[in-house]
């Protein structure tokens, strides 16, 4: 639902704050937005099958589960639970793609079908952002400009690697892997899909891939994709189900390497899982980001990038910076300008071009964030969220400020995966990076200054796989993503993603 206008400022001095104080903003009923929902038809069946061997193929044991939209609590789909017996057949279909026609192809022969494939997901790239905003609940603004967009980008970039394999690492003879197997999250469905499946496929393995309970669709809608693309059967297969299906896949024993995004909790069950064996492993787990503002930043510029930082896709990210540090001497103004920022967020349906923050992706997903709320505030934390209007249906959640948040709090150490900044502050540039070091996670980090010096300094001491500098959340097919610590280890995009899809001899 729309917050409201700004249509007076109440002017109140703030203490202790460098600067001039900033205007808290009073809002009335003025700017309301006509609803502008998107119409475009996402194309849904009314029951999706298995993808194996470049078929839809019924589960073997004929069991389905629904698959709803998040923002209504509506079923929009039957989907295929794939038990033991179906992703043995997968393996088996992957493995008999490799041996036999993927694993042989000359590189610039499988670039044909990446380029095919990445042609034709922009061809129908309006359908498939209705498509994954229904199912996963994300704003249709950032599914249609960024997860379809880049989702291509993945497909074409590796496109552009696969006749040049031999630059990959000079002086060494590369070869794909082999099978592999995958598991992906539902923050961003298509998205993972194809930073999985993009390298993978390139270096010329064929790949078994579970997409997440609650967000199966755009998967199995891009195998119609690859279906119109020719991909030799095989090639990519999808099977869909809960946590034990993804069990089934990482246990297998045929794949020689398995790659998997999620939770640091499920990764270290996997870890744990195929410990003694040979298999070579890349895992992508969560977060607990940093944004540093240095009292020398570009003010309204870093809170933009703040607030694109923990409520893009409602924080359902796991390079979302979750924590703020700010500068005490501004600390007061940042506050306050934050403050008036989410005020003007616009939650509610997904599917109007207006939206900010859609909905939380599962019932599971809303009570987790809600308990962590409750323990912030029950641990003295100070909560700020927005008056604003939330569906009576679906699963939402306020935009959610937390100033005076201590390092020892819930909410500063634990990865809510929800829209809820913690603010914490800081006097000194080392108490900056001792405190956004001072987490289990090492994912990601950003640096809000005007000195360059500070930035490279930053940039070495903060143990982040990514850090970016006066900006936050900016991807590329190019640069290569992954985390230190319990963020995981192996890295995806770029050279060096394609590297742990290799065999390096
Ligand atoms: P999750 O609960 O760990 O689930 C991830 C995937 O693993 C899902 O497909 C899930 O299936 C499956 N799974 C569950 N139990 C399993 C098991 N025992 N063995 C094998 N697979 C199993 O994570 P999530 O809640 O979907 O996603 C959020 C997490 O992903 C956050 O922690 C976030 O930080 C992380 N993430 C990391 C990155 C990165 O690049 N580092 C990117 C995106 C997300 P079900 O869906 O059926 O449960
Ligand atoms: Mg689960």
């Amino acid at each position: 639902m729309p917050p409201t206008t700004q249509d007076k400022r109440k002017t109140a001095p703030r203490a202790g704050s460098r600067g001039r104080a900033v205007p808290e903003l009073i809002f009335g009923d003025l700017w309301e937005y006509d609803p502008a929902p998107e119409t475009a038809d996402p194309k849904l069946k009314a029951r999706y099958d298995l993808f194996i061997g470049g078929e839809f193929t019924a589960p073997k044991a004929g069991a389905y589960f629904d698959t709803i939209n998040p923002a209504t609590e509506q079923k929009l789909a039957d989907v295929a639970l794939a038990g033991q017996a179906d992703v043995d057949a997968a393996y088996r279909a992957a493995q008999r793609a490799f041996d036999t026609t993927w694993g042989r192809m000359p590189g610039r022969e499988r670039a044909k079908y990446l380029y095919r494939v990445a042609r034709l997901l922009q061809d129908r790239a309006r359908e498939f952002a209705v498509a994954e905003t229904l199912n996963g609940g994300k704003p249709i603004k950032e599914s249609r400009d960024f997860d379809v967009p880049m989702a291509a980008a993945h497909f074409f970039y590796h496109a552009g690697w696969a006749d040049k394999l031999d630059y990959v690492a000079p002086g060494r003879k590369i070869a794909p892997l082999g099978v592999v197997g995958q598991v992906i999250p539902w923050n961003f469905p298509l998205l993972m899909l194809a930073w999985k499946l993009a390298p993978a496929l390139a270096m010329g393995n064929c790949v078994v891939i579970k997409p997440a309970e609650t967000t199966p669709i755009t998967a199995l809608k891009l195998a119609e994709i690859f279906q119109q693309a020719g991909l030799p059967p095989g090639v990519v297969n999808i099977v869909t189900g809960a946590g034990e299906t993804g069990a089934a896949v990482m246990a297998h024993p045929t794949p020689v390497k398995v790659a998997f995004t999620g939770s640091t909790e499920v990764g270290k069950v996997i870890m744990r899982s195929l410990a003694g064996t040979d298999k070579k492993m890349t895992m992508e787990l969560g977060g607990k980001a940093a944004n540093i503002i240095f009292d020398d930043a570009p003010l309204d510029q870093a809170v933009e990038g703040v607030v694109n930082g923990i409520f893009f896709n409602q924080g359902h990210v796991c390079c979302a910076g979750s924590r703020l540090l700010v500068h005490e001497p501004v600390a007061d103004r940042v506050l306050a300008k934050l403050k008036n920022r989410v005020r003007v967020l616009r939650v509610g349906d997904p599917m109007d071009k207006n939206t900010d923050l859609g909905a939380i992706n599962s019932r599971q997903q809303l009570e987790k964030i809600g308990e962590l709320v409750d323990s912030g505030v029950k641990e003295g934390a100070e909560i700020f969220q927005p008056p604003c209007r939330l569906p009576a249906k679906g699963f939402f959640f306020r935009p959610t400020l937390f100033s005076g948040v201590t390092q020892s709090h819930r909410i500063a150490r634990e990865e809510i995966f929800g829209p809820v900044l913690s603010i914490l502050t800081f006097r000194t540039v080392d108490e900056a990076v001792e405190k956004a070091n001072n987490t289990a996670y090492g994912l990601s980090a950003g640096v809000w200054t005007d000195k360059g010096s500070r930035i490279l300094k930053l940039s070495t001491e903060l143990k982040a796989g990514v850090i970016w500098a006066n900006t936050f959340n900016k991807f590329d097919p190019a640069s290569p993503f992954g985390g230190y610590k319990e963020s995981g280890f192996g890295r995806e995009g770029g050279r060096q993603g394609l590297l742990d899809y290799a065999k390096l001899t």
